[in-house]
């Protein structure tokens, strides 16, 4: 058994944040991750990074109290207000701090750190590297965490949380390279583990990684899962592939375009916002022409650069012409980008208060597969990355400052874990039945989809829940897994579509279950927020027979709520 007084599992923006910020305290930390750091799916973000620095044309007045009004009249006032303001009241530091350790931000003519309007941002407050800021930063904290001598244990893949006597202590991890299963065990676990996109695989901007393991995970150690009903479609991924086509995209002037050649978008809201909605609106308006026969093939409307000219296109856009040339051979600087929405974010996850802190001793968790919870019903583009970061940081030291008295784990607890996760392995390899896992993972896929999607009713999501409990008995007669102990792949790929499968379900029964309309939850049979009964967070605890939900306030306090109009 491996021993460490911190562990973090994540090697993105938040996992890596967290573990610089203990590290610099003196804690012995160790950072797992099932793909080597930097090709965590933080490095994919394109757009920005949000915070009030007011140095754009138009943004001088901006300034944190601004943007936690944004940001919470953007959630449909479900975010916890006192997280949101800690969030915003800390932007302009972690984006000097950043700068400090060498990202290299664009830049405005006189040499401040330049940025672009977002939706549902009242100021151009995204902070921005090209179109390649993710992978900008990425690389500026993977160097930091390096520099500060973080422990890294890559391609370890972890496949139990070990919750036991009240506590948590620790993680098992399957070694990808060896095949072995090696516990972990650590007085503090975080977990850093991303967003969980695939659920909806057929149609996502997130990469083959952000499966919603860790959340489920958690859940089966009996963690609390808050909110996980509502999630977030991007208005704008590339036609077919679903590659994100950045808000920044829209930011620097780009029109959406229906076939009859309007900006459809004066229909939705103001002339003064147009394609600077939020996302839940600008995708539904999308969907709505595509439904109502104004996209193209049924399928699509155009995103139209072209008046923005070659040179602003190669200077703030690059990653988006390449991406656009390779995958559909489409030049925005000549023809439109064919965009669709897509499943993009996951604005639920493990519950979490303005700490990090969850109702386990000594489990913590950060970013996209948290919920602290800043985002609420829709989170506002450019808001993500700047969530890893800050809570990354106040979870390492918050962490930091528990340890000292913290209980160590139990290396007997640990070794029994392990045994199960030896005893799960064996069982799924020796299993008689017939059942393809990965044609369940597709239909899975399918069902959220079609059901669980942008607009949402009773009957489909009855439906869905329905066919989720039926995939799930299915999975217990899989087909036996491959054996071979080198990077086993198919033993990860199942473990994953188990936790793919009980993610679904809470996303599906926490839908079907919240009878109003808010942020990217829309239902088309309850189309109103309805704050007097749903004012307040779901709950899902794992029970063998599927989630129990139950209900919490929202921490309000700032900003009363009210309609929500742009
Ligand atoms: C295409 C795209 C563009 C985006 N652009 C922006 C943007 O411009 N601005 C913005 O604010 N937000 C953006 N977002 C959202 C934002 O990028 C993410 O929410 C954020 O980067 C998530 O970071 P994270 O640290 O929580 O997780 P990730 O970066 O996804 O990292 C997850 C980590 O967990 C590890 N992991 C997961 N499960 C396990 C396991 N079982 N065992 C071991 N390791 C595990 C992975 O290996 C990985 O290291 C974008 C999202 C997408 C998909």
């Amino acid at each position: 058994m491996k021993t460490h007084q911190f562990v973090v599992v994540g090697g993105g923006l938040a996992g890596l944040s967290a573990a610089i910020e203990a590290k610099k305290r003196g804690i012995d930390v160790a950072l797992i991750s099932k793909v080597h750091p930097v090709r965590s799916h933080s490095g994919a973000a394109q757009g920005g990074i949000n915070a009030a620095l007011a140095n754009a044309e138009g943004g001088k007045d901006d300034s944190p109290d601004r943007h936690a009004y944004d940001t919470i009249k953007g959630s449909d006032f479900l975010a916890d207000q006192d997280a949101v303001k800690i969030m915003t009241d800390a932007a302009p530091g972690v984006i000097f701090r950043m700068e400090h350790a060498g990202c290299p931000f664009s830049r405005t003519p006189e040499g401040k750190i330049a940025q672009r309007p977002f939706g549902g941002a009242g100021y151009p407050r995204t902070c921005y590297g090209t179109d390649k800021t993710g992978h900008y930063l990425l690389q500026t904290l993977f160097e930091q965490a390096v520099k500060h001598n973080v422990t890294f244990y890559s391609e370890w893949f972890v496949t139990k949380l070990v919750v036991r006597d009240g506590r948590c202590q620790g993680v098992i991890c399957f070694d990808l390279e060896s095949g072995d299963f090696i516990p972990v065990g650590a007085s503090a676990t975080m977990f850093a583990t991303g967003g969980s996109g695939r659920v909806y695989s057929t149609n996502t901007t997130n990469a083959h990684t952000s499966t919603g393991l860790g959340v489920s995970l958690a859940y089966w150690a009996g963690v609390p899962i808050k909110d996980f009903e509502f999630v977030q479609f991007h208005p704008t991924g590339l036609y077919p592939s679903s590659i994100l086509m950045t808000e920044g995209c829209r930011g620097e002037g780009g029109y959406l375009i229906n076939n009859k050649g309007e900006r459809f978008m004066k229909n939705y809201v103001s002339e003064k916002i147009m394609e600077l909605a939020p996302r839940d609106i600008t995708s539904r308006a999308i969907q709505t022409e595509i439904n109502q026969g104004r996209g193209f093939e049924d399928a699509y409307v155009h995103l139209d650069l072209r008046h923005l000219g070659e040179a602003k296109i190669m200077e703030r856009l690059p990653g988006i012409r390449d991406l656009s040339m390779s995958f559909v051979n489409v030049d925005p600087i000549k023809e439109p980008i064919p965009v669709r929405p897509s499943q993009h974010y996951t604005m639920g996850g493990i519950d979490t208060n303005e700490k990090t802190e969850t109702e386990i001793q000594g489990f913590y968790a950060a970013g996209e597969c948290a919920c602290a919870s800043v985002h609420g019903a829709n989170r506002l583009g450019g808001n993500s990355l700047l969530d890893t970061i800050v809570f990354g940081e106040i979870g390492g030291g918050v962490v930091s400052e528990y340890l000292p008295n913290a209980p160590s784990p139990a290396e007997k607890v640990m070794n029994d874990a392990l045994a199960e996760e030896e005893v799960r392995f064996q069982s799924l390899s020796k299993g008689s039945g017939n059942e393809n896992a990965y044609q369940l993972k597709n239909e899975l896929s399918a069902v959220m989809l079609e059901r669980v999607g942008i607009f949402r009713n009773k009957k489909d999501m009855e439906m869905a829940c329905q066919s989720v409990r039926n995939l799930k008995a299915r999975f217990e007669k899989i087909l036996p897994i491959k054996t071979n102990k080198k990077f086993n792949y198919d033993f990860l790929w199942v473990t994953e579509i188990a936790g793919n499968l009980d993610a679904a379900q809470m996303v599906a029964e926490g839908a079907v279950a919240r009878e109003e309309s808010r942020g990217a939850h829309f239902r088309t049979d309850f189309p109103k927020r309805n704050d007097q009964e749903w004012l307040k967070h779901t709950i899902c605890r794992y029970t063998p027979d599927g989630p129990q939900l139950s209900y919490k306030a929202v921490k309000l306090g700032l900003y009363a709520p009210e309609e929500r109009k742009y």
